[in-house]
């Protein structure tokens, strides 16, 4: 009983991850489509593609009544210098409030390890940028048992540079790589063992930062989420909201997945 209050009286989240998709005229555009939705209980953020960031980061503060909030995919956490064909962190400031952080595909395909994750925390938080960490095992690291550690590892690596009392502006999505709805025989993640799994994270913060500490970060969860399947598991797994990839490509799924979001209330 206490678990449904807490879930459904709660603000939740909804990140589309955009990727790397559409030129700066369909972003544009679908921004464009985005900003006429409406959520009451919801903050709805769109993952903008690095080209369009700029152009995204004006709009949402210039378009009246917008209900979108901008975050960057990737950054450097270097606020600025020579770093030829990067972004720093200290240059979208003023464009994005939040920025995922190791997401698994810059993992898997960049390399970027729980210490590269660790200072773009840190550097996001210099700015007062919300860093989203997301941590996630792969396909591998599951059928060898390794899930929860590799998951703990990730958590308490990510947040190693947070102090206290800035904890509660990390937000933290558990997106396991085998579930994403473009990995190879993508399969999804069973809400049960969703909740499970958002649980190992919390039980991780609350290790490093206490029970207080655990409450204030919002735990957000990642994988072939779509309007069929968000119910159960916004009941299920208890998480704090959602981050969406194919199914935030089209206004007209991600519409459906918050229509069903601002239902739970
Ligand atoms: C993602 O890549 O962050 C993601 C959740 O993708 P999808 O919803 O397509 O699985």
């Amino acid at each position: 009983m206490f678990l449904y209050a807490y879930v459904y009286n709660r603000f939740m989240l909804l990140v589309a991850n955009w990727k790397m998709n559409f030129t700066v005229t369909e972003a544009v555009r679908n921004f464009k489509k985005f900003s006429k939705l409406e959520s009451k209980n919801t903050e709805v953020i769109i993952a903008a593609p690095q080209v369009s960031l700029a152009t995204l980061g004006e709009l949402a503060k210039t378009t009246e009544n917008c209900p979108l909030k901008i975050a960057a995919q990737n950054f450097d956490f270097h606020p600025n210098g020579a770093r030829t064909g990067e972004t720093g962190i200290a240059q979208i400031i003023d464009l994005a409030p939040y920025a995922l952080v190791g997401h698994s595909e810059r993992r898997m395909y960049y390399h970027e390890h729980d210490k590269d994750c660790a200072q773009k925390v840190a550097a996001a938080l210099s700015v007062k940028i919300r860093p989203i960490l997301c941590v996630g095992e792969t396909a591998l690291e599951r059928e060898r048992g390794h899930a929860e550690l590799v998951v703990r590892t990730q958590v308490a690596a990510g947040l190693a540079g947070v102090p206290s009392n800035r904890l509660g502006e990390v937000i933290i999505a558990y997106e396991p790589s085998w579930a994403l709805s473009t990995a190879t025989n993508a399969k999804l993640c069973d809400p049960r063992e969703a909740k499970r799994m958002l649980g190992i994270v919390r039980d991780e913060i609350k290790a490093l930062f206490g029970a207080v500490g655990a409450r204030k970060v919002a735990v957000l969860y990642g994988g072939s989420v779509d309007s069929d399947n968000v119910t159960s598991y916004a009941r299920t797994s208890e998480a704090e909201g959602f981050l969406v990839g194919g199914a935030s490509l089209n206004v007209y799924s991600f519409r459906d997945i918050l229509d069903k979001m601002e239902l739970l209330k």
